[in-house]
């Protein structure tokens, strides 16, 4: 048996989604630039699903722009934003220390360039506020860019009120939407969001495709240039088949958001309340405002990764906050951020559920994740000198 638990990193596409996206890979291929009716056909396809993706998130289709998933869409909006505060002679930036290296990495990129970068401390409870944001806020502010809802932690922030502030200061808006849209209800127009990201897959749609929403006015920067797709804003011929598949699995899982968020939600908590007995451990982010899916705990005196190994052996996909990207065994910057010490972020485990979890999923999980968390603290050196008393515990 083998129970995925790993919906943050990606999600199964939908039957659905499938479906619709068959016909263009062997019936339906003509090019949408094509002037005959088969690249016409696809054509109408690719507009077809940037009128359903706009209704999902309140937008208008004109504002809708594909790209090959969420890192690229973040990146056309950091450097849109840029490229519009350079002409204006706004250097300045604000964003979050717990945002995604999509995000992180570009900023990193634009400070080179002469950009002053303002990352907000993010507190203990995975939340930044609208009045942080608003004191962070300068002259010379083009652009703030905080996430809807952290990947790893799963907190959801307070956009609505973040996006008042910054239309009232008149500075550009632009959020990370990747771990929201398609599980949070999402209108970009009351949300005063200027830009959004988002990716198929983590929400049941294809891997590789994406979009960035952008307010009517903004004129987005090519990142890839060439051919007029996309009003000359992301050239290259149209991943056609993905794009359809993007639409319907949104439109799919926005027909049912409240009903899964409940579902999911009741799950959550389930296994939230069954890990927290074990002994030593704490939940990571808000306990309530959260998103549905999410589940991350730290454990003092274990290893992260040791513990997704055992967890794989009995047939559980989860992740870790510590992933040792590039070889590094560097801990979460998002649990380092929320104030976690580098030993309790070392022994992180995130769950992220989906609907088509079970009770008897759940009950597995918490059987199974006590299980090897007594196994591996039985030899543990840190946590020998835990119980003896030679270390404080942190949790
Ligand atoms: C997955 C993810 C991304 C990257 O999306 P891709 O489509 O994989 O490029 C960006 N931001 C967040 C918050 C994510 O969860």
């Amino acid at each position: 048996m083998r129970i995925y638990a790993d919906n943050a990193a990606t999600t199964k596409l939908s039957p659905k989604a499938l479906e619709a996206m068959l016909p263009y890979f062997q019936i339906e291929y003509g090019n949408p630039s094509s002037f005959y009716r088969e690249g016409q056909q696809a054509k109408s396809a690719i507009e077809e699903a940037r009128i359903k993706i706009a209704r999902c998130i309140g937008a208008d289709y004109k504002e809708i722009t594909f790209t090959s998933g969420g890192s690229e869409a973040d990146n056309q909006a950091l450097l849109t934003a840029a490229a519009i505060g350079k002409r204006k002679g706004k250097m300045h930036i604000i964003s979050t220390a717990f945002e995604h290296h999509a995000v992180l990495h570009m900023l990193k990129k634009l400070e080179k360039e002469g950009f002053e970068i303002t990352l907000l401390d993010v507190h203990e409870n995975g939340i930044v506020t609208a009045d942080e944001v608003k004191a962070a806020i300068r002259e010379d502010t083009c652009l703030v860019s905080v996430m809807f809802a952290n990947n790893e932690i799963g907190t959801v922030q307070p956009i609505a009120a973040i996006g008042a502030v910054c239309a009232a200061h008149g500075v550009l808006f632009h959020t990370d939407a990747v771990q929201a849209v398609g599980h949070v209800a999402i209108d970009v127009k009351a949300m005063h969001i200027d830009m959004l990201s988002s990716s198929a897959h983590k929400f049941h749609g294809p891997k590789g495709t994406g979009f960035l929403y952008a307010r009517k006015g903004i004129l987005l920067q090519a990142l890839i240039c060439g051919g007029a797709q996309e009003k000359s804003k992301r050239a290259g011929t149209e991943n056609v088949p993905a794009i359809v598949g993007m639409a319907t699995a949104l439109e799919e899982i926005c027909a049912g958001i409240d009903e899964n968020a409940k579902k999911v939600a009741a799950l959550r908590d389930k296994l939230i309340a069954g890990l927290s007995r074990i002994e030593h451990c704490a939940l990571n982010g808000d306990a309530t405002n959260r998103l549905p899916s999410n589940v991350n705990f730290c454990f003092e005196g274990i290893e992260g990764e040791s513990l997704l190994l055992l967890l794989d052996d009995k047939g559980i996909c989860a992740s870790s906050g510590s992933a040792c990207t590039s070889g590094s065994l560097d801990p979460s910057h998002v649990l380092m951020a929320i104030g976690r010490p580098h030993e309790v972020a070392h022994g992180s485990l995130r769950l992220t559920l989906s609907e088509e979890n079970t009770e008897e999923d759940i009950d597995y999980i918490i059987k199974s994740v006590k299980e090897v968390v007594a196994h591996l603290r039985s030899f543990s050196p840190v946590w020998r000198d835990l119980v003896s008393g030679k270390q404080e515990h942190i949790l």
